[in-house]
């Protein structure tokens, strides 16, 4: 039988409350199955740690969870804590050493939820978003200087490699050669940004000759906003640097009925490392503690870490009883115009493993 090692790490907010639903959905996964079994291990890391002992996590705090097969993340982010420090405290501070570069975003319109987008139904919209991980962006270079002076400089500096850029758009192109449409557009910023994002283009333009079998594009990353709003059918795989892969993967999610829906897959690629799976939304404010949170982006990232544990038949297991409950479209929450709580959407989802069994 195999055992997975999980650290989980719910950190803040919401997090605290999908992660325990998406151990939950495991478990009963685990169960139906009888082929592995699920260990996870508990790490309070988050703002509450900082707040008592000024650091997200401890020191050796990498050193603890790398022997794991997979990191289960929930949110980082407190009200009472900078979002930048919280931010790089924990999930940036897991990402970059462990060499997670490949941020995978599938956006899909799930049985029984209505896009915002009108006319658009499952099947227009099913795209898997490559958020380049590593560097970029954010990076974290840059500086402060002459703090509170009229002369005061802030500067944050967008590294790009050719080895960072190379595996991105590697990645990317493999992905988009593995599914069906084999479509890859590239999103950058190269009429005003001109040194990194025309070098991602021509790195771009010599990368995808070893891969005849895909189709690829190139969009102007303001341009790409209206496209996936006004042709969403015209996309499927897309790839893009850490900011703009960023913003724009909060937008799919949103055209795909909620935020509290999309998943995603911070991935060493080498598994030299652990890869690390969360939900894309944050700590959610304004409904954490209130039991309302939606679950199933935490589930669908659950799906993925099965998918990359090599689980695939768990994995779509928990993909189908997903989408039983949002087709049946009666236990839904706030967030998709329902009454449930997390408690209810969970208990609905583990029924519908259970009834797999039968
Ligand atoms: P957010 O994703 O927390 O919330 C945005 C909106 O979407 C809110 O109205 C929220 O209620 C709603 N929402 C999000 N997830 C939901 C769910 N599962 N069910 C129902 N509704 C949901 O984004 P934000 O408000 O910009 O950020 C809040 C905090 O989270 C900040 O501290 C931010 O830095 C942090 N954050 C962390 C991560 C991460 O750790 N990966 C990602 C995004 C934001
Ligand atoms: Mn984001």
């Amino acid at each position: 039988m195999n055992t997975y090692r999980i650290a989980a790490i719910p950190g803040d907010g919401i997090g605290t409350e999908v992660i325990a639903a998406g151990l939950e959905v495991l478990a009963a996964l685990a169960t139906r199955d009888g082929s592995f079994r699920i260990e996870p291990v508990h790490f309070d890391w988050g703002s509450n740690r900082y707040l008592r002992e000024g650091a997200m996590m401890p020191a050796d705090g990498l050193d603890q969870i790398k022997p794991f097969d997979a990191i289960y993340f929930g949110s980082a982010g407190d009200p009472r804590v900078p979002d930048h420090i919280s931010l790089w405290g924990l999930r940036l501070a897991i990402c970059q050493p462990f060499e997670q570069y490949a941020n995978v975003r599938p956006a899909r319109i799930l049985p029984g939820i209505e896009s915002p987008l009108r006319g658009v139904g499952p099947g227009d919209l099913d795209w898997v978003i490559v958020r380049e991980n590593s560097e970029g962006e954010y990076s974290g270079a840059g500086g402060r200087v002459h703090r509170g002076f009229g002369s005061e400089v802030g500067l944050d500096v967008a590294v790009f490699t050719r080895s960072g850029v190379e595996r991105i758009q590697r990645f990317a192109l493999e992905l988009a050669r593995s599914r069906p449409r084999k479509l890859l557009t590239l999103v950058t910023k190269s009429n005003a940004q001109r040194h990194g994002m025309v070098m991602w283009d021509a790195i771009f333009e010599e990368l995808k000759g070893d891969y005849p079998e895909v189709t690829t594009d190139k969009m102007l990353v303001d341009a790409m906003t209206t496209r996936m709003v006004l042709n969403p059918a015209s996309l499927d795989t897309i790839v893009a640097t850490n900011l703009h892969a960023d913003v724009l993967s909060d937008l799919a999610a949103a055209l795909t009925g909620s935020l509290g829906l999309a998943p995603t897959a911070n991935l060493n690629p080498e598994r030299d490392f652990p890869s690390m799976f969360e939900p894309i939304h944050g700590s959610a404010f304004d409904i954490m503690g209130q039991g309302i949170a939606n679950p199933i982006g935490a589930f669908w990232s659950a799906a993925m870490m099965l998918e990359h544990l090599g689980e695939a038949g768990a994995a779509s297991a928990l993909i189908s009883a997903i989408e039983q409950v949002t087709g049946a479209g009666r236990v839904r929450t706030r967030d998709l115009g329902g009454e449930a709580t997390t408690a209810e959407v969970t208990g609905a989802v583990i029924a519908a493993i259970a009834g797999a069994n039968a």
